[in-house]
Order: structure tokens, then sequence, then C-alpha cells
């Protein structure tokens, strides 16, 4: 626990800080010592350019070794080096304010506090017992000087020789540490930190493979690219180069579709390349892949609080020295120059798309599947995108033609409109599965929309937001004339007496499936469409498909599938059992009938007498009264379910149908799917 009180900052106080509190970040030390020799290294030729620096420049490289014997990890550069004054100012005098409530408050991220007191030379102390400064600046006549410390409070400051300019940084890295005197964790650092570095970075010696093993060679081993594709400027560069820097970036990923290059020097400095992956259908693995760069130097792959969610699904890189990396995450979400990056990032993306749209409508439509979740994505969680994607987004439908919003509108207004003057839009999830009630649709003039992207669901609810009286309607969700209810509704053919006793005989065989529960009903639907379909309610399988991705929603999930089985009263077969029901139940039923009328009759009564009476006005007299009339209607339909079921049980169509209508949706499966094979097959005999 640290001290309370006003302590004076100190590097007493600061090593503990390091030690303690900096543990599992502990690898960026690297990243900031390279960087303080890629930084010394541009001062000088900065000084050169000027003419301040009249030597030779000479190889510039920076040089990363590891001595296993040592046990020393040595970052070398041929940069400004230091004079022991400067050491004394930029090393020991490490002067800051304000420091305890900072510490307090950020102990848990190391780079902010490293980045926030410029500690970085300091992190070494997270790795190293002791370290060295061996360095020599550019001046001429310069003493070479060499600064030791042990991560004690007390330092060493004292003359020594070094020919060349330039500094060696020797870490004498600790006992707990000792990964990092390993030729692979380093290289591994030095590919995640320093990659895009401006100064070439040498780590070992080149190798390659003769007489069956791998052989050092005497080339320079530079590790990074000093001049990545987001520095140069657009017009020099190919598409190809493009395709080859993200291969560079994400070798196992496939061609990106296209890309935007970043370029701003006001009122914030940013570059940039963003790529749009091709996003089939999972969304999780193409997040978080944007790296972000200050200046070159990497800072992190998690970019959620600095761009809009839906464009951590893009790929690439945004360097900018105008981000404060070194805050905590939560507060960069309300730093001004974050939400001016974050919406220019996304107005340029929305352009980008934009310009794609209008240029070349037809590459765009060929990119649209794998676009599509993105630009859905977007629309779904930032408005101020929808409003710009709305325009070029597009619906495609079953035919694979491709339509704006606008556009399709117009093209379904006339046929589409139901009596109460809401645009209907029919849709389908998966062409081979709704395949009869796609045809269905399409008989009547109606089009289908393809619909079988991950976020479609939620894409219809906002879309029935903000289009104005419209609906959609998945393709089996209803008979298609009531999910396009027009002026000239067709009547129903069947008296409610036939309907109720042809659903009873139907639902009497219906068979008993897990979590699976069917309604069946009658409706006119015409001589030429299925005796029997099944459809699913819109509401319920939208429940369903959002209990999946969203929290709080499993009470849908639990619920059963509820389906609706619809007999076709048009239907030849229908109406035969029909016909063939009235006349084999006819006597039966009729006596069970007039006892049921006569016994509604009578409830009606019972209720009338006591409708003024309150719950708890109601006599022992008056409750028995209601509860026997109650139990002999239960009893009379139970008698009439009876009738119906035995009637269901010998006629073979019944079932039939039945399972043909589930055989379609592919629900009649096991035993059941079997039993209907055999008696198809006896049926052929
Ligand atoms: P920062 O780099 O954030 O200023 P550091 O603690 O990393 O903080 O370094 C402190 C200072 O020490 C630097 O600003 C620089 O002046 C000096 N310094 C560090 N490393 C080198 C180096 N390799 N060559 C010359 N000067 C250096």
């Amino acid at each position: 626990m640290m001290q309370k009180g006003n302590i004076g900052i100190t590097t007493e106080n600061i090593f503990p800080v390091i030690k303690k509190f900096l543990y599992s970040d502990h690898e960026i030390f690297l990243r900031e010592i390279v960087s303080n020799a890629v930084d010394a290294t541009q001062k000088l030729k900065t000084l050169s350019m000027k003419g301040d620096f009249k030597g030779e420049l000479g190889n510039l490289a920076v040089r990363v070794s590891i001595d296993p014997e040592a046990k020393t990890l040595t970052i070398s550069d041929r940069g400004i080096g230091m004079t022991a004054e400067e050491i004394d100012k930029y090393i020991n005098q490490i002067a800051f304010s304000g420091a305890n409530d900072f510490l307090e408050k950020y102990k848990d991220d190391a780079s902010a506090i490293i980045g926030h007191f410029g500690l970085g030379f300091y992190s070494s102390f997270m790795v190293a017992d002791r370290v060295d400064i061996v360095t020599r600046s550019y001046r001429e006549d310069a003493q070479p000087v060499k600064w030791t410390c042990d991560g004690s409070p007390a330092f060493e400051i004292d003359v020594c020789e070094k020919e060349d300019r330039g500094t060696d940084i020797v870490l004498h890295i600790s006992d707990d540490c000792k990964e990092f005197l390993e030729k692979n964790k380093i290289k591994e650092l030095l590919d995640k930190y320093c990659r895009f570095l401006p100064v070439e970075i040498v780590f070992g010696k080149k190798t390659k493979w003769a007489d069956g093993k791998e052989q050092e060679t005497d080339e320079d081993n530079v590790v990074n690219d000093t001049i990545p594709l987001w520095t140069k400027t657009p017009s020099t560069l190919k598409d190809e180069d493009y395709k080859n820097f993200y291969r560079q970036l994400y070798p196992m990923s496939d061609e990106p579709l296209f890309w935007i290059h970043l370029n701003v020097d006001y009122p914030f400095n940013l570059t940039g390349v963003l790529y749009f992956p091709r996003i089939k259908n999972n969304i999780e693995i193409h997040r978080n892949k944007i790296q972000l760069y200050c200046n070159q130097v990497f800072v992190t792959d998690q970019v959620e609080n600095i761009v809009p969610d839906f464009l951590t699904l893009l790929h690439g890189v945004i360097d900018s020295p105008d981000i404060p990396l070194n805050v905590s995450r939560s507060y960069l979400q309300s730093d001004a120059n974050v939400k001016k990056i974050s919406s220019y990032i996304t107005k340029k993306v929305s352009d980008r798309l934009q310009s794609i749209f209008k240029n070349d409508r037809q590459d765009f439509e060929a990119k649209w599947d794998d676009l599509k979740l993105f630009i859905h994505y977007g629309m779904l969680s930032e408005q101020d995108f929808y409003d710009k994607a709305k325009a070029y987004a597009l619906f495609k439908d079953i035919e694979g033609k491709c339509f704006t919003y606008d556009e399709y509108r117009e093209l379904i207004k006339d046929a589409q409109t139901d009596k109460d003057g809401n645009l209907i839009f029919l849709y389908a999830t998966d062409k081979d599965e709704q395949y009869t009630y796609i045809q269905a649709a399409r008989d009547k003039g109606y089009s289908v929309l393809l619909f079988d992207g991950q976020l479609d669901t939620p894409l219809v609810g906002l879309l029935e937001q903000k289009f104005e009286k419209a609906r959609f309607s998945r393709v089996d969700g209803d008979v298609i004339d009531r999910l396009i209810r027009k002026e000239d509704e067709k009547q129903a053919e069947l008296s409610a007496e036939d309907s109720r006793s042809l659903s009873g005989v139907f639902t009497a065989r219906m068979p008993k499936m897990d979590k699976t529960e069917f309604h069946v009903e009658t409706a006119a639907m015409g001589e030429n469409a299925a005796p029997v379909i099944i459809t699913q309610s819109e509401y319920m399988r939208r429940m369903k498909d959002m209990s999946r991705y969203q929290q709080g929603m499993g009470f849908y999930g639990e619920m059963p599938d509820m389906y609706n089985l619809v007999l076709n009263a048009d239907h030849r077969l229908v109406k035969e059992v029909l016909a063939d029901m009235q006349t084999a139940l006819g006597e039966k039923l009729q006596p069970i009938e007039n006892e049921l009328k006569g016994l509604q009759a009578r409830k009606a009564a019972v209720e009338e007498s006591q409708k003024d009476k309150k719950y708890d006005e109601l006599t022992e007299d008056d409750k028995a009264q209601l509860r026997q009339v109650e139990d002999d209607i239960e009893a009379q339909e139970k008698a009439r379910r009876d009738v119906w079921a035995g009637y269901g049980e010998q006629n073979p169509v019944v079932p039939q149908l039945i399972d043909l209508a589930l055989l379609q949706n592919g629900l009649l499966r096991g035993e059941a799917l079997s039993r209907f094979i055999a008696r198809s097959v006896d049926l052929i005999k």
C-alpha cells in the first residue's frame, strides 16, 4: 500500500510504484527505451538538416542486443547522446506535480503512469536490477559519461570511455525476468511495438538456410519498416501496395474489400489506412484489429473508446499524436479530440461507401454481401451513420437483384400496400426452406426480399420505426392473403361450426412434440394452394430471434415454438375430409352440438342474472350454479373432442396432410417420419 500524505515525488517514491503496480504491463519497457533511442536519432537528423550538426550522420540504426552471459539487454543508438548535465536534468530530476492523486487513480494502468510523467526510461527498472547509461553527446569534444543505478534512489555518474556519439542503455535483467534475455521474446516484442518505427532497428543478423541448418549471415537484421504505407502520399500508391500492406498486417485474412487512406493535419493530426474486411457472418472475429500508433510507435489494438463500436470491425492502422493515449481509457471518451477524431472517421467511412455506390454501383452491389453486416451494424448503432447510409444501403430480393430503400418502396408500393395503407415488405430468411411461401407470394405478384444476415432481425425492427406506415413480415408469417390484407378479402367459405369441427379433427391428430405447439385453423387460400400449410407468427419468431443475442430476453428463448397449421378450406382434399366427416359424424355430433347450444344459452342467462353483483357478493348458491353449467359445457366439449378424435383416428387423409405440412417445414423427424413413409408406401400399393 502506498504511503498517504503529501510526498514530494522523487525517485524514491517512484520505484516502488513502478515495481508494484506496473507489473502486468512490464514488457512495454522495450518500447519506451527503443522509442527514446529513435527520438534521439531523429533529433540528430533535425540538427543536421538545420546545419547545427556538421559531422557525418553515418549509419543511424538503433541496435538491440542480448548478452546471455552478462545477463544484459542493450539498446544502442547513434543519436544526440547526453552530457552529464543533461543526464542530471532529464534523468535525475524527474519533476512533476499533483502526482499523488494521479498515482492513486491510475495505479492499475501502467502506460498511463509512465506516459504521464515521462517515465519511459524508468520503466526499465520493471525488468532490470541495474541500468547503465553510457552516453556521449554529439557536441564536439563532449565528455562521455556513464550513469548507473540499481533501482535505489542512489545513482552514480562518472566519466568513461566511448568512441562514438550516442547512447547505450544497458539493462541488467533481473532473475525473475529472464525471458527478456531470450531471442524469441525480444523478437516478438520488437515485432509488436517497433515494427513501423521511423528509424531502422537492428536485432542480430539475418539468417539463411545452408547445409541443412539455419546460419547467420553478415547482414544486419532490420526488424522494422521505417516508411510504412500510411505515411506515404496516396497518389504514389497502387492498389497492390495497399493489399500488400494488409497482408503484412493480417497474414491470415482474406483480401480486403477496399480501404480508406486517412490524412488530416487540422484540427488534429491523424494518418492511417482503414480496410473493410469481408465480414460474412461472424462479427466477433473481426473486432479489435485496428492498431493504434503514436508517431509510428505501436500503442494498442484496443480502440473501443476511440472509434464508434461498429468501426472496430474495420482493420488497419490509425496513427495520431493527438490521441491522449496515456490517460485512462474511460477518460478518452470525453476527450474533445477523440470525439472529433471519431466523427471524422465515421464521416470518412460513410463518404467512401457513398462514393463507391455512386461511382461504381455494380462493384458496390457485388461487394454488398460482404459489406452489409458492417453497414447494418453501423446503422443500428449510430444514428448519424444511419442517416447517411440509408441512401446507399441495399435490399436484395430473392433473385439477387439489389435496390436502395427508396427504389424498393417505389417498386412494391402499388401491389403491396394493404387496405389500411401500410406498405408490407415481405422477406424470406432461407430461399429453400421457405420456397413454397415465397412461391405463394410471387404468384400474387409480390416481391420477396432475402434477409439472411446476422443482423437482419434487429434491422427489421429499426426500419419499421424509421419507415412510415410500413411493416415487415416473413413470408411464412401467415397465409399470404392475411399478410397483405386487401379490400376484396375473400369471405371464409366455411361456417364457424364446420371450421371448428375440421380444426378439431386435425388438432386431435397433431403429433406431440417437445417444446412445440400447434394451433389449427382454417382459411380460404384458393384451390391451387397447398391443402395445409404451417405458419409462425412474425412477432413470436422475432422475439425468439432477438432472445438469442440480447440479454434479458431469455424468457422468449424458453417459450415453446408456436406454429399455426392452416387448413385450406378451398382445397379439394380438405373439402372431402369435411364432407366425409359430416356424413360420418352428423348423427353423433348433432345431439352434442344441440346440447352445447342449450348450455351456452344457460350460461349466458346465469351470467346475466349475476352481472350486477361483485364477486364477493355472490352467494354460494350463485357460484355453484355457474360452476355447474361450466362443468356441463366442459363435459360436452370433451365428448365432442372424443368424437373428432375418433373420426381423425380412422381417416387416412388427415395424418397424411399433417405430415406433408410438417415435412415441408423440416418438422417431421424420427419415428414420425418413418411412420409417414410407411403409410405413404401403403398408399401407393
Ligand atoms: P520522455 O521520453 O517521455 O521524455 P524518458 O524518461 O523516457 O521520458 O526520458 C527522459 C529524457 O531523457 C528524454 O526526454 C531525453 O531527453 C533523455 N533520453 C532518454 N533516452 C535517451 C537517449 N537514448 N538518447 C538521448 N537522450 C535520451
